[in-house]
């Protein structure tokens, strides 16, 4: 029994260890096996980039867009596919304003497990209707849920798109309105991306949150910036590229 014992016990921690190991591994949101994954830029100006997730909904654009404007703030919008296709007028409204649109897949289904071809499909798919609604210039990859493990950053490296990830995600930390706020201004730092849901029905204090995130941090000092152009900056400074 005394014998058996470290080994079951040594058996029921993997169990529990291997999913919560892999979960950490396919959504690490700094790292992935090959192709160019983004979390931030090492710079020692005081820019950040907002990104939000999801969508396009015309209540997160209500919510967001006058906010973005009242501030003459750029964000990316890491958009699904599916909904733009059948929304092409508030990709027309994001662009309008002036901001970047990124590919967030065309379903939105987890690309963990998906063939190349599927893979091809979902990324390639929601490419041509983001350029369909009229967006310009690179398109930037951002995984569903974060998660990637081998044939997705195999693809994005094979056909040379970059994963953007985030470094500040107050979201999975805090939920109320004036939580996020004090989350996000506590841990934004020069070339921080950071990113939000608005776009869901669920996303009601994040929307009741974006203000003020964004009036605390241009009170800290802060720029923003499209993900895009904090890429450039990443590009003309000697810093090391965050990876
Ligand atoms: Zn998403």
């Amino acid at each position: 029994m005394k014998r058996v014992m470290p080994y079951a016990l040594v058996l029921a921690l993997c169990a529990i260890g291997t999913p919560v190991a892999f979960t950490r591994i396919t959504r690490a949101p700094d790292w992935q096996w090959c192709g160019e994954l983004v979390s931030r830029v090492e710079t020692t100006e005081r820019v950040v980039a907002l990104t939000f997730d999801d969508g396009p909904s015309e209540r997160g654009l209500d919510a967001v867009l006058p906010v973005l404007k009242a501030r003459a703030i750029p964000a990316t919008f890491f958009l699904i596919g599916r909904t733009l296709e059948r929304n092409p007028d508030l990709g027309a409204r994001l662009l309008g304003d002036g901001h970047e649109l990124g590919n967030h897949s065309y379903s939105h289904r987890p690309m963990l497990w998906l063939s190349q071809d599927d893979i091809a499909r979902e990324v390639e798919s929601t490419d041509a209707i983001l350029r369909r609604v009229g967006f310009r210039g690179p398109i930037l990859f951002r995984p569903p849920f974060g998660r990637k493990l081998l044939g997705l950053p195999w693809y994005l490296a094979s056909t040379q798109r970059t994963t953007i990830m985030w470094d500040v995600d107050p979201e999975s930390y805090v939920q109320a309105a004036s939580d996020l706020v004090a989350y996000t201004r506590e841990h934004v730092r020069p070339g921080s991306i950071i990113i939000l849901h608005p776009m869901t029905k669920s996303g009601g204090e994040t929307r009741a949150a974006l203000p003020a995130i964004i009036d605390g941090l241009l009170s800290d000092g802060y720029r923003f910036v499209t993900v895009s152009e904090l890429l450039a900056l990443q590009e003309h400074s000697d810093a090391v590229p965050a990876r």
